[in-house]
């Protein structure tokens, strides 16, 4: 890594109860994968994770364990372990890790949470392919090692228009997972009470989206940076209380920073969107590279994607059905582009940064002429830095940091 420029990092409070919700939320898993006493499902980031919870099942999701392999950097050498036993290194680096790691018998649970050794084991997994077809694959490794059933959910991908068709369809397989969960679970499905966790999971998305839109203000309260570890109880803990609760607690100390005009970064200049994955093992020299530049990242596609306004507790299945398939990964271009448009126009963007993630095409959206096709139509500048999720090996941090500092540049030079 080259020498990195001292930059101070406004603490976030809130940070401190986050960190207690995770603990608890991993001790209560691995509690019940000891005891047995509980029912665990592995659940993918954007799968039907209310109604596992709604029938009972603690919920687990093998992409916030991929992140964290990421963000301690163990990732990279995990990787060649899932590569010897046939996957790709060209192919999902959450899941090629998560792979590697569990081949390895390591995970970084361990280094956090004293006692817990291993990822808990499942009862069922359950994917949704609405974001890619690596989940199901992903998932197919567990289930032939622990002899479980892998069910799930194929999404419509590339769509423009939502039609009745797609939330019909969505909706029959989504009803369609209750009978072989309600097998290993061994109770009976309850209406009433999966309308209660998709009204909680709506709070607790109408929370989260509220914390990332007070980025808005001038200066931002807060980086994309931050938010990739702030989501963690929009991913793990949606449909519960204690996560509405612990965002009502960001939510109040990101208002107080807007009245208070403290920006996340200090005498923020430039404002900036990230498209597609973050680096997870370069978070806080991504920070600081843009900081020290008096630029703020301080929105994404990425962590607004755990927003799904279109849950409603009245009609779960079918807001559940349409909530899945409006997400950003899914959508066609077009939708992409008008997406993004939006945004900048709201959070005031100067530039944007297309992160090219080279196991993860699915949330790569400067592919296809995207990031041209936008820079012509809004004026707006951006800059693509090859890289991925996981897979260090695949950024060059020295290119990456001249390249920034050019692009940080150029907007001083058409302020
Ligand atoms: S969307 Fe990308 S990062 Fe996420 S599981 Fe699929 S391939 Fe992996």
């Amino acid at each position: 890594m080259p020498e990195e420029k001292k930059v101070a990092r406004r603490p976030i409070q809130t940070s401190k109860d986050m960190g207690k919700f995770m603990a608890d939320y991993y001790y209560e898993l691995d509690n019940a994968s000891k005891s047995g006493e509980k029912k665990i499902a592995w659940c993918t980031s954007v799968g039907p994770a209310e109604i596992l919870r709604a029938m009972g099942y603690l919920v687990y999701f093998p992409e916030t364990h991929a992140a964290m392999l990421g963000t301690t950097r163990m990732a990279t050498d995990m990787i060649p372990d899932a590569v010897a036993v046939g996957y790709s290194p060209e192919v999902c680096s959450y899941m090629t890790a998560d792979i590697g790691a569990f081949i390895n018998n390591a995970t970084p649970l361990s280094k956090a949470y004293e006692g817990i050794q291993s990822v808990p084991k499942p009862d069922i997994l359950v994917y949704n392919t609405n974001q890619c077809r690596d989940v199901k694959d992903w998932f197919d490794y567990y289930a032939d090692h622990f002899g479980v059933p892998n069910i799930g959910v194929n999404g419509h991908v590339g769509v423009n228009k939502i039609t009745d068709a797609h939330i019909q369809d969505i909706s029959t397989q989504m009803q369609a997972l209750i009978e072989p969960l309600e097998k290993v679970a061994g109770i009976k499905f309850d209406i009433d009470k999966l309308k209660e966790v998709v009204g909680l999971s709506r709070e607790c998305s109408d929370l989260w989206k509220e914390v990332l839109e007070t980025a808005a203000a001038v200066p931002a309260p807060l980086t994309f940076f931050d938010g990739c570890t702030l989501m963690g109880p929009a991913v793990v803990g949606r449909g519960t209380q204690a996560a509405n609760e612990i965002y009502k607690q960001l939510l109040a100390e990101m208002k107080e920073r807007v009245i208070k005009k403290e920006g996340a970064v200090e005498d923020e200049k430039f404002r900036l969107y990230w498209d597609g994955m973050p680096v997870w093992g370069r978070l806080s020299n991504h920070f600081k590279l843009f900081a020290g530049l008096q630029a703020n990242v301080l929105a994404s596609t990425y962590c607004s994607s755990w927003i799904f306004t279109a849950l409603d507790s009245s009609n779960p299945f079918e807001s559940m059905a349409r909530a899945y398939t409006e997400l950003f990964i899914v959508r066609s271009d077009e939708y992409k582009e008008d997406y993004i448009k939006d945004k900048l126009d709201f959070y005031k963007i100067d530039g944007i940064i297309y992160h090219d993630a080279k196991t993860c095409p699915n949330n790569t959206n400067c592919r296809y002429g995207l990031s041209n096709r936008l820079a012509k139509e809004t004026g707006i500048p951006c800059l693509t830095i090859n890289g991925d999720l996981n897979d260090l090996r695949m950024l060059s941090d020295e290119q990456t940091n001249t390249n920034v500092e050019a692009f940080i540049e150029q907007l001083a030079e058409n302020k």
